[in-house]
């Protein structure tokens, strides 16, 4: 069976370092906010190119520590709508949920997966302030096009970069670093996972750091006083030890997906499977390889029955959720029809190459 992501094997060999970085957090006897977590914002920061990073509980808490700063810094009001793209992962939309903001959704591309700039201007109110892009699967969203529309109107633009780590314009500006804050998650799946919950925030504001890094921190700037009511999400120490071990192969990690990638999009020739556009360059990190298929059951059971195991991201669009029940009759017919046709097919830094071929013959053959 060829596995959809091995993440054991992805972290076996680091398992030396870990115990390393795990006896020396252990001799140093300091848990909460020590020297790693202070070392990967440094880090990571420095990854990014960006001039702050604040390590968070998880990807979720990094997007809605965002909005709650933003809102406290006055910038962004209870009931102000921030426009986020229908096809995202939950996620992104539970964040502005959580700080009490209205998400308005707007179809993406087909071809790109990511928010259609073009159909951003018809969904702008005066209640409009902010832009959250997500870069979905791994690829950049249009960002020269959407920052242009963010000056106009004035307008916050966040990213979500949760599957996007490493990914970079034609101007060498990386996620993380293209928008006036962004949400990352070090969740295990994703290009750079910890061995559990993990987040960070980047931003160039130094107001809006100072914020985030007090409110994951019950509000609090000095120990036992609180300016803001906060909240406990902090970056765990022992996870931040081990993401400063882990980070250094993250841009060769890429670059695999991407040699992967690279052969799906020339090798993979069926009239019957639609590829992921691909704008070139190092705009895509290929967190997930999606592909488009008209009977996705079908194919799905095809590959399980050949030994390749797939996943839907996602089964369920948002709006269609039972959470978001007062959605569920609007209809996003290019959201709906991703979430019918799409599936997603192995790629990690530790597929092999008759791995590779393998999946390349059964796809050809179907
Ligand atoms: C994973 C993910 C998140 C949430 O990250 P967690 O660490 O799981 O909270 C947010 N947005 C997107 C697009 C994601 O893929």
């Amino acid at each position: 069976m060829i596995r959809f992501l091995d993440i054991h094997k992805i972290n076996k060999p680091y398992e030396e370092f870990f115990q390393q970085k795990l006896k020396e957090v252990m001799d140093k006897g300091w848990y909460i906010l020590g020297k790693e977590v202070t070392l990967f914002e440094e880090n990571f920061a420095d990854f990014c190119g960006s001039r702050h990073c604040i390590g968070v509980g998880n990807g979720l808490d990094a997007l809605t520590l965002i909005f709650k700063a933003y809102i406290q810094l006055g910038r962004l009001e209870k009931g102000d709508e921030i426009i986020v793209p229908a096809n995202t992962y939950i996620a992104s939309i539970l964040a502005i949920l959580q700080a009490d903001l209205v998400p308005v959704l707007v179809e993406p591309k087909l071809e790109s997966y990511n928010i259609d700039p073009n159909l951003i201007a018809a969904s702008i109110t005066t209640r409009t302030k902010a832009i959250l892009a997500v870069h979905l699967y791994g690829q950049l969203a249009d960002m020269s096009a959407i920052s242009s529309i963010t000056k106009k109107n004035n307008l916050l633009l966040i990213e979500d970069a949760a599957q996007a780590h490493g990914a970079q314009n034609t101007q060498g500006f990386k996620a993380g670093n293209l928008s006036d804050a962004s949400g990352f998650s070090f969740y295990p799946g994703k290009n750079l996972g910890a061995l559990g919950d993990g987040g960070a925030v980047t931003t160039n504001d130094d107001a809006l750091a100072q914020l985030v890094a007090s409110l994951r921190n019950y509000g609090s700037e000095a120990k036992y006083h609180n300016e803001f009511i906060g909240f406990n999400s902090r970056l765990d120490e022992i996870q931040a030890a081990f993401l400063n071990v882990k980070l250094p192969d993250l841009y060769l990690d890429n670059e695999k997906r991407k040699v992967i990638a690279n052969r799906y999009l020339s090798e993979i020739v069926n009239p019957k499977i639609v590829l992921p556009e691909f704008n070139g360059g190092s705009h895509h990190v290929f967190h997930l390889f999606v592909i488009r298929t008209e009977n996705r059951d079908n194919l799905q059971h095809y590959l399980k029955e050949s030994g390749i195991e797939t996943l839907i991201h996602y089964p369920i669009p948002p709006h269609k959720q039972n959470a978001l029940s007062a959605w569920n009759k609007l209809s996003f017919p290019i959201t709906e029809k991703i979430h019918r046709e799409v599936i997603s097919i192995p790629i990690s830094p530790v597929m092999m190459m008759d791995e590779v071929d393998f999946v390349i013959k059964i796809l050809n053959a179907y």
